[in-house]
């Protein structure tokens, strides 16, 4: 079976997988979209391991063996040529803020939009697509590729450390057979250690072979109470707050500035900003509109590339 990118895109969009962090309502994760995968997996043939990371939250690992693999050929589990792991969240972040229905898929301009279809269902279609091309054509697949559709990748990252404990030398962090079900065989898959990896992350095809890291802080700003009558006697907490914001403001201004000055210098513009909470938006995404009712006297501050 070959899949169609745009058609398998549209299916995974229409499918929610919010990260819990970001679905206040409970309506978060990532199991309806694990159920379609692994349904998919044994469409196309091919043999898939479920890994529980977190109650109802399940990395799901296939298998899509090269040229080379199978009896009387050169390749099979625990020998040494190269597997290739190709890794994918099946997390998104939430739709606050969003004005177009998420999960409609639509098309319009020459795109499909919706929450994910960037960051990752689009990479997730294309990584899938590919394979499937290449395991109708076997002569054109020339290694042997774990396909990894891990969870919580947008708070955590847990699903992906869960993943490397396939290959851990530590027996304390070695995957137990209490964790993992499918056809694929636990001592099969630690047999087939990745040597190379791919991430689908959208870079506009670039190349990117280093990550930024993130670092956030939870910052607090103490006032005095007092009564309206009395302001002398009492301290705003929002007047400090509001020193920290300008400080932020003026790094993140000191950054762009080091960027737009020699982008080349730079793998990346660097963010630091401040959000409230409050302001219609997700710390993944940037705050885009006024607060009415300046009351927040805490905010989380991220700062990425410190
Ligand atoms: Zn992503």
């Amino acid at each position: 079976m070959v899949l169609q990118e745009a058609d398998l895109l549209r299916q995974l969009v229409r499918i929610p997988s919010v990260n819990p962090v970001f679905a206040t309502d409970g309506s978060g994760g990532e199991g309806l979209l694990t159920d379609f995968l692994q349904n998919l997996l044994d469409e196309l043939g091919w043999r898939w391991l479920r890994q529980e990371v977190h109650p109802g939250r399940d990395n799901l690992i296939a298998l899509c063996p090269g040229k080379n693999w199978g009896p009387g050929k050169n390749w099979g589990p625990g020998q040494s040529e190269e597997v290739t792991l190709w890794e994918v969240h099946q997390d998104t972040v939430g739709v606050a803020g969003m004005t177009i229905d998420p999960f409609a898929a639509e098309e319009s301009e020459g795109r499909i939009w919706g929450r994910g279809a960037c960051d990752i269902k689009g990479g997730m279609a294309a990584m899938l697509t590919a394979l499937s091309r290449a395991q109708a054509d076997p002569g054109r697949q020339q290694s042997t590729v774990l396909l990894a559709m891990t969870i919580n990748e947008e708070s955590g990252f847990t699903g992906a450390d869960a993943l490397c404990r396939f290959w851990t030398d530590d027996p304390e962090r070695q995957v137990s057979s209490a964790e993992v079900h499918g056809p694929l065989s636990l001592t099969e898959l630690q047999g087939l250690r990745p040597g190379q990896a791919v991430i689908a992350e959208p870079t506009q095809l670039d190349v990117v072979v280093a990550h930024k890291g993130a670092s956030r802080w939870h910052c607090h700003t103490h006032g005095l109470a007092s009564h309206s009558s009395q302001p002398e006697l009492g301290r705003n907490a929002v007047y400090a707050m509001a020193d920290v914001l300008r400080a932020i403001e003026a790094y993140q201004e000191e950054e762009l500035g080091l960027w737009r000055a020699a982008p080349a210098l730079w793998s990346s513009r660097r963010l630091c900003q401040y959000d409230s909470g409050r302001f219609g938006s997700e710390y993944r995404t940037r705050p885009c509109c006024d607060c009415d009712r300046p009351s927040a006297f805490a905010g989380r501050v991220s700062a990425e590339g410190l």
